[in-house]
């Protein structure tokens, strides 16, 4: 990591850094002690408390106004609401892992502003080492000028190779798998801090043991740590690896103040929503990037437009079928929601060429639903009905394709 934090080299007046140390594998890492905030509206200083010295690398980022803090990686021991509320010109922030190695913080802005000073001091004299970043309020133009002038690209490191799907010769479906959120992006949280990005890795992980156990599929799972990954990569990995599906999981809550929903639904990709409550939700999933501090207008998006060609219409219709199948299915081992089968925008299931569709397996924001998601039998009955929804498709589909090529 100090080697990468050393080659984002364009680090200039606004920037200090120290620099790269080396990295012990018997090294533990630096621990985030503390957080604080100071000032107002015009002049906002973050301090947080380390164990020891970290590199940094800082950067903004606009619509929504952003400033991203890079570290190493970092073990983050402070209060659970640490970052919720902000202070001045810092609404809230969050942290978290990025990629293997990195850690981050992203600071959501009221208002445009620049960093004034960003910088880490030594522990001395008992005191923590801490890391500083001061911003000063500053308007639209000027923040936009000074970002293009930074003239760098941010992105997220390429996939992780977390699977080796491809076997010579194997002609079984490759299934993508693909967990939720991860890392800094937590997705939606139960009330005793339960996170979805658990949730969904768990049931991910169970489903990736049944398929491969059947022998019938190859998987590969988007991720299967708490990193976290892009929307755009997701997508791309299964393009890439020319999966026969994805499936993305996920888990739903509902703010109190709008009642109390509960069971699973299955989502396909369309470009108006079916109701207002499929936007709501395809919304809060595609802000994933943003909640990580992806540079959104950096990302590849070799999809943008989705021209209705005739692989894409297939596509569709492949999505819609199996979604059919899931919800069939899924009636078998858990509670549906009273309006289970429904579409939205989502960015995860833009493949133009892969059938995909987004499972929310439950609300955390429900206290059945909840206690169901935790539990192992749920996991273990539910992740059945899945395998058994992606056994029935294939089935039809491929004595379909049989029948096509005849
Ligand atoms: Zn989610």
């Amino acid at each position: 990591m100090a080697v990468r934090a050393a080659s984002w080299a364009f680090l200039g007046l606004l920037f200090a850094i120290t620099a790269p140390r080396p990295c012990h594998a018997t090294d533990s890492f630096p621990v985030a002690i503390a957080a604080r905030l100071g000032g107002d509206e015009s002049q906002t200083r973050f301090v947080m408390d380390f164990t020891r010295k970290v590199d940094l690398h800082a950067f903004t980022l606009a619509d929504p106004y952003r400033v991203v803090v890079d570290i190493p990686q970092v073990t983050f021991r402070l209060p659970p609401t640490t970052g919720e509320s902000g202070r001045g010109l810092i609404k809230a922030f969050r942290f978290g892992l990025v990629m293997p190695g990195g850690s981050r913080l992203v600071f959501d802005l009221i208002k445009p502003a620049r960093i004034d000073k960003a910088f880490v001091i030594d522990a001395a004299d008992g005191a923590p080492a801490r890391l500083v970043l001061e911003l000063v309020a500053t308007d639209r133009a000027s923040f936009l000028r000074r970002m293009e002038q930074e003239n760098r690209l941010v992105r997220a490191e390429a996939p992780r190779a977390n699977a080796a799907p491809e076997r010579d010769g194997d002609i079984h479906p490759l299934i993508v798998l693909d967990p939720g959120h991860g890392g800094i992006d937590t997705g939606t949280k139960g009330p005793n801090g339960e996170q979805e990005k658990d949730i969904v890795l768990s049931f991910a992980e169970r489903l990736r043991e049944d398929l491969e156990k059947s022998g019938k599929y190859r998987v590969l799972m988007t991720r299967t740590d708490d990193t976290f990954v892009p929307l755009s990569e997701r997508v791309h990995m299964a393009r890439s690896a020319g999966a026969a599906l994805l499936i993305s999981i996920h888990a739903d809550s509902l703010p109190p103040r709008e009642g109390d929903a509960q069971g699973a639904s299955v989502y396909t990709l369309s470009d108006t929503a079916s109701d207002s409550e499929a936007a709501r939700l395809a919304e809060q999933e595609n802000r994933a990037d943003v909640i990580a501090g992806v540079d959104l207008k950096a990302e590849p998006d070799d999809v943008a437009n989705i021209l209705l060609d005739l692989a894409e219409r297939e596509t569709k219709a492949f999505s819609l079928q199996f979604a059919r199948k899931l919800i069939g299915d899924l009636k078998t081992a858990t509670r549906l929601h009273k309006k289970p089968l429904k579409s939205a925008g989502f960015r995860v299931l833009r493949a133009p060429d892969v059938p995909s569709v987004l499972v929310e397996l439950g609300y955390v924001s429900n206290r059945a639903d909840l206690q169901s998601l935790l539990s192992v039998s749920w996991r273990r009955r539910t992740a059945e009905a899945v395998a058994q929804a992606i056994d029935s498709y294939f089935a039809t589909h491929l004595a379909g394709a049989r029948t096509g090529a005849n």
